[in-house]
């Protein structure tokens, strides 16, 4: 099985957290050194206390806000639902990948994989 980090959250808060942390999204958290789970931990922090700046009560539900039009305009999404569109970092196009159950929006070039999938 493969266990990606941050699994157990949501798509919308993991995705932005990783693109925040530069960390690829199928990184295994026992490949990540401490200082990048931190990174990813700080980065998953932030995306919070903003959802929570702009009245969400949690992040995916001020998603569902977002798209219904209610309101909520001030957050920005840098990686989900962004396939396609560039990187505010780098310019490189966001892609989407799938996983088994979920899939995940992120920079080819900002959030590279430690090592090769597969091995
Ligand atoms: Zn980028």
């Amino acid at each position: 099985m493969n266990q990606n980090i941050l699994s157990g959250i949501g798509n919308i808060y993991a995705d932005e957290s990783l693109w925040l942390a530069k960390i690829h999204p199928e990184s295994r958290s026992n490949e990540l050194t401490s200082a990048q789970i931190e990174r990813v931990l700080a980065s998953a922090k932030q995306v919070m206390s903003q959802a929570l700046e702009v009245g969400g009560t949690s992040f995916d539900e001020l998603y569902v806000n977002v798209n219904g039009e209610s309101g909520y305009f001030d957050i920005s999404l840098k990686a989900y639902g962004q396939e396609g569109e560039p990187c505010e970092r780098c310019g490189t196009q966001i892609k989407r990948i799938k996983f088994a159950n979920r899939s995940s929006h992120f920079c080819p070039k900002c959030q590279k994989l430690a090592r090769p999938l597969g091995f």
